[in-house]
């Protein structure tokens, strides 16, 4: 609770980005808090523990951020789901649903394959779309899903309930 405390604090909230009416959760106030930063590493590398993750995929961009520590910290390796066109080899590609139009993230093929226990990491859930499309990737690659872990989650989008109906009991962690 107090790590959460601390955490929280270390959040700072921007009204208006990136447009009008949109109130923005921006972390670089966490990151560049060095001993906020390793609270949030250890606790994410903590959950990738209990869920008995072998890989941790990381979320362009933001998620790369808290991902890659914790990967290290944990001691497996880290594979990047990236927006599409980024990777340079065979990739599997999922494209989803944005307010307007549509995005595209990819992962490498060759990073994930059956037997794979795979934990997703990113900084804000908000519709769930993101996670939700590297939820698919990791399927479609044969491996398993772990389970979830942000940093936070807007409670006001309905992202844990989407998520949640995919994710089959697999855990979703946040603050
Ligand atoms: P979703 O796909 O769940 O709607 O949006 C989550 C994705 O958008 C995450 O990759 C996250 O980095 C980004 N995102 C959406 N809203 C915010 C926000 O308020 N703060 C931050 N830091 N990221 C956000």
């Amino acid at each position: 609770e107090e790590t959460r405390q601390l955490l929280l604090s270390r959040i700072r909230d921007v009204a208006d980005y990136p447009e009008p009416g949109v109130m923005f959760k921006d972390i670089t106030p966490l990151l560049a808090d060095p001993g906020a930063f390793r609270a949030l590493t250890t606790a994410l590398a903590d959950d990738c523990r209990r869920m008995g993750a072998t890989k941790i995929v990381g979320l362009e961009a933001r998620g790369f951020i808290l991902a890659a520590p914790v990967a290290v910290t944990a001691g497996i390796g880290f594979i990047p789901v990236r927006k599409a066109g980024k990777l340079p080899g065979a990739t599997l590609s999922q494209s989803y649903e944005l307010e307007y139009g549509t995005a595209e993230v990819e992962v490498h093929a060759e990073d994930l394959a059956a037997g794979d226990r795979v934990a997703v990491i990113d900084d804000v859930l908000a519709t769930g779309g993101t996670a939700l499309a590297a939820v698919e990737l990791i399927r479609r690659a044969g491996a398993e899903v772990a389970g979830v872990s942000v940093l936070m989650e807007l409670g006001f989008l309905d992202g844990r309930a989407r998520l949640e109906k995919m994710l089959h009991g697999a855990p979703l962690g946040a603050l």
